[in-house]
Parts: structure tokens; C-alpha cells; sequence
């Protein structure tokens, strides 16, 4: 583990913090200081901004409008914005750039690469990420959601859920079976489906904070073009597994910035309360503080493997279960801390079902509230914490392997399930 970074890191910095100053207002305070409807428009004025300046999707190649950063360089960016309280990319990026574009980017053809790429920085493409099913979450190999080629075209049945932002975006990346009489994570392909057609439909779930941020999907003889597939027929767990190691392998850096952030404004909240000098409450609080240091020297580790040319791997297992379960007990102190007022939350709530609440967010007991129940969720999306508990201890720590699935087609696995 190596905690400094050299001359040129540093010289990087400074663009950066040139960059925000000259870009952001003086009395900036962080995103979550605007009202809601500013903070939502300063997203996508502040996108357009990135975008611009070839900061939007920092890795990119130039040629596709990325801004050809080396590694060390993507970091400092994220670090810098995060310690700001900017925000990376617009509300569907995460989907767009650094799922599927990425993806793209290592299995698509050059002409999706020229046709996606560029379309996905000027957001006349906005992505949403078709995997989970209500058969096929943990065990997302068993989806079932059909695809079958129909002249030039695939044909599309079947359901997805819980995709996120579905209902802002106008493509959606579908895990979809090709071939139901090869064994399960065989006959999978990945598919580029646009929405915009009477053959997809978006219904929204309400949650338990009362937005509605994800969906069901319902796909009934949708069409896409026959060359829309990434990375071959039958190829799509390979393609998937990419995917899903962009999803979880880029926190190492950036979240012990979050996670710090949110202490102090916690801290905050127990001196307006009156409570600092409780010694139940201290005690937390002092868990909290060591957890989150103990997170960035983690972060740290994953952070040298990665930009001496290393994979995360299931490293980033240890840093998703270890982050997501902190976050659920630290939430619940700050409803603690709360007492009676948690139960009738008042004032502003997050901006988004993930993470902690925007730096600068008023201590209002809404922010809190929300965040403990978001909280929850982080332990179920990019993989639960059981399933991360699997990979560590099959894969770091060399456990005995889980009992084998049964063996089969995907078909035939359906007559057997209960
Ligand atoms: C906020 C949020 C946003 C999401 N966004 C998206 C999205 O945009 N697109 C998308 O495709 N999906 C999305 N998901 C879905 C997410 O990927 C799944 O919820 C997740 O993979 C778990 O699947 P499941 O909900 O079907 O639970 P299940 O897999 O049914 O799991 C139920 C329980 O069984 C446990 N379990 C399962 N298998 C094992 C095992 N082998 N060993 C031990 N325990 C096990 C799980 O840990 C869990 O506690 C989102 C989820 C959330 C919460």
C-alpha cells in the first residue's frame, strides 16, 4: 500500500482545483446546499460543463470524446470533485458511461463504439441496466427474459425489475436468453434494446422513501437490430461479468471521502442536539470515526493494486460488504440521534436512493431518515452481502465452494426449480 502520490499526481490536482474554482459559484457549499429542482438543474448545466471539457467520461479514448486520463489522473479527479461535492455525470451516467460505455469500449465492434459512444456524452442516448429479473437476481444466470432472431431483428419477451432510472432512460442493456437448451450461463446474450417502441413498457415501484427510482420492465415482441448484440451471441455472461466489474471496482478512492463527509456533518447534528457529551452516543461515534479510517487505508490498498496495472477482483467483494454494512449501522445512529423526530421526517430529502446525502445537505431529519433507508438497499444492489461474503470466503480466503447447482439445461433447470 503506498498512501502518497507522486509530484505529477499533485501537479494534476492543482489543474483540477483550478478547474472547479473557475467553474464553480464562490458561495459554492456542496450539491445537497441547493434545493432539490437547482441541485437536479446545476446536474445536468455542470454535465454539459464536463462534457465539454473532455471531463465527462475521464477515461475515455479522446477519439470517442473522453478525456484520455490516465489512471492516477481519474482518480484525483473523483477525489477532488467528491471532497467539492460536484457530482461526476448526470443522473443515468453511472448506466451510461461507466457500465455500458465501458463495456462497449472493451467488447463492441468499431461501429458501435463510433455510434454509442459519442450518443451516450451528448445524452441523446440515457441508459438503464436490464439484468435483474424476478427469477434472476443473485443467481442472475437463470434469467429468462427471451430473445429469439427474426430476420434482421431480435425479438424481445419477457420482464425485467428494479431497473434503476429506467423511467429517464430511452435504452436499456438487456441480459437476454438466446438459448434455453445449453447450460444456464451459456446461452446468454447481451443485447443494446432501444425503449422508445410500443413493445417496451416502464412501470414504476414505489419505495419505501416514497420516490419511485426503479422499475419494472416489461418487454412484449420489443425489436432491436440483429447487429445490437455486444461481445457475440452466446457470450453475454462474459460480457455481463465486465460489466458488473465497473460496477463495483471504482469506490476504493472516492467512498472514504463520502463516508468521512457524512461523519462530520453527523457530528454536527449530535452538538445542535445536545448530545456530545453522551458517553452511549460518543462511543458510536468513535466506531464510526476508526470504521471509516479503516475504510480508506482498505480503499487505499485496492487503490495501489489497481494503478500498478492490477484487477481489483474479489478485492472489491471485501470493500462493497465492508462499506454497505457500515453505512446501515452509522444510519441507524443518525436516526438514534434523531429520537422522536425520526419518526416524522421533516425538511429536505436525499436526491437519490444511493450512498449518503449530498455534502452540504441541511442536517434536517428527512436527510437522515432517507439515508438510513437507503442504507438498506446498499447491501442488496451491485451484489448482496451474503453473496459477497460467498466470493470472499471462496475465492480470498480459499473456503470449501458452496454445494454445487444442479446440472442441466437452462430448460430443463426450470421443471426442477421449486
Ligand atoms: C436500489 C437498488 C437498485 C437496483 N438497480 C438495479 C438496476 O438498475 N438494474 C438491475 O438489473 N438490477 C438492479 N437492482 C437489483 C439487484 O441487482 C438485486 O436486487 C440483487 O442482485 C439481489 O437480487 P434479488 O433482489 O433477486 O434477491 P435474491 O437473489 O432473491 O436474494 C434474496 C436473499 O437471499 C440471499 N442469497 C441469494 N443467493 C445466496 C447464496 N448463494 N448464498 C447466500 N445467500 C444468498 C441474498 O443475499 C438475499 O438476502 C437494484 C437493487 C436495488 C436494491
Amino acid at each position: 500500500m503506498d498512501p502518497t502520490y507522486s509530484p505529477d499526481a499533485e501537479a494534476y490536482r492543482e489543474k483540477v482545483l483550478a478547474f472547479l474554482a473557475e467553474h464553480l459559484p464562490a458561495t459554492w457549499k456542496g450539491i445537497g446546499a441547493l434545493p432539490v429542482d437547482e441541485a437536479w438543474a446545476f446536474v445536468e448545466e455542470w454535465r454539459t460543463v464536463l462534457h465539454a471539457n473532455g471531463l465527462l467520461a475521464a477515461s475515455w479514448p479522446v477519439e470517442y470524446g473522453g478525456g484520455g486520463l490516465t489512471e492516477l489522473e481519474q482518480v484525483i479527479l473523483a477525489e477532488e470533485f467528491y471532497k467539492a461535492g460536484v457530482p461526476t455525470g448526470g443522473a443515468n451516467d453511472t448506466f451510461g458511461i461507466q457500465m455500458v460505455g465501458n463495456t462497449i469500449l472493451q467488447w463492441g465492434t468499431d461501429e458501435q463504439k463510433a455510434h454509442f459512444l459519442p450518443r451516450i456524452l451528448s445524452n441523446e442516448d440515457v441508459w438503464c441496466q436490464g439484468y435483474s429479473e424476478p427469477n434472476a437476481g443473485s443467481d442472475l444466470a437463470n434469467i429468462g427474459c427471451r430473445a429469439e432472431l427474426d430476420g434482421d431483428e431480435w425479438v424481445i419477451n419477457g420482464q425485467k425489475i428494479w431497473t434503476s432510472a429506467g423511467h429517464l432512460a430511452n435504452w436499456i442493456f438487456v441480459l437476454a436468453r438466446t438459448d434455453p437448451d445449453v447450460a444456464k450461463h451459456k446461452g446468454i446474450t447481451f443485447l443494446l434494446v432501444p425503449m422508445d417502441q410500443p413493445g417496451v413498457e416502464v412501470r414504476p415501484i414505489k419505495m419505501m422513501t416514497g420516490d419511485s427510482e426503479f422499475n419494472e420492465v416489461f418487454f412484449t415482441d420489443a425489436r432491436t437490430p440483429k447487429a445490437h448484440v455486444v461481445g457475440g451471441v452466446g457470450n453475454g455472461w462474459a460480457v455481463a461479468m465486465t460489466l458488473l466489474g465497473y460496477e463495483r471496482g471504482e469506490a476504493a478512492a472516492t467512498f472514504p471521502i463520502m463516508f468521512r463527509t457524512e461523519i462530520d456533518r453527523l457530528l454536527t447534528l449530535v452538538r445542535e442536539r445536545g448530545l456530545a457529551g453522551d458517553p452511549r452516543i460518543r462511543q458510536r461515534l468513535a466506531w464510526a470515526y476508526s470504521k471509516v479510517e479503516i475504510m480508506r487505508y482498505l480503499g487505499m490498498r485496492t487503490l495501489t493494486k489497481y494503478l500498478a496495472g492490477g484487477h481489483p477482483g474479489p478485492d472489491s467483494s471485501i470493500f462493497k460488504l465492508y462499506w454497505s454494512e457500515y453505512h446501515k449501522v452509522v444510519s441507524e445512529l443518525s436516526v438514534d440521534i434523531l429520537g422522536a423526530d425520526a419518526m416524522v421526517p421533516t425538511g429536505r430529502w436525499p436526491m437519490s436512493a444511493f450512498h449518503t446525502d449530498q455534502p452540504g445537505a441541511p442536517n434536517d431529519s428527512a436527510s437522515w431518515v432517507g439515508t438510513f433507508m437507503v442504507a438498506r438497499a446498499g447491501t442488496i444492489y451491485a451484489g448482496t452481502s451474503q453473496v459477497q461474503r460467498n466470493i470472499i470466503g471462496e475465492m480470498v480466503l480459499g473456503l470449501p465452494k458452496e454445494p454445487g447447482s444442479p446440472r442441466g439445461t437452462w430448460r430443463e433447470l426450470q421443471h426442477q426449480q421449486p
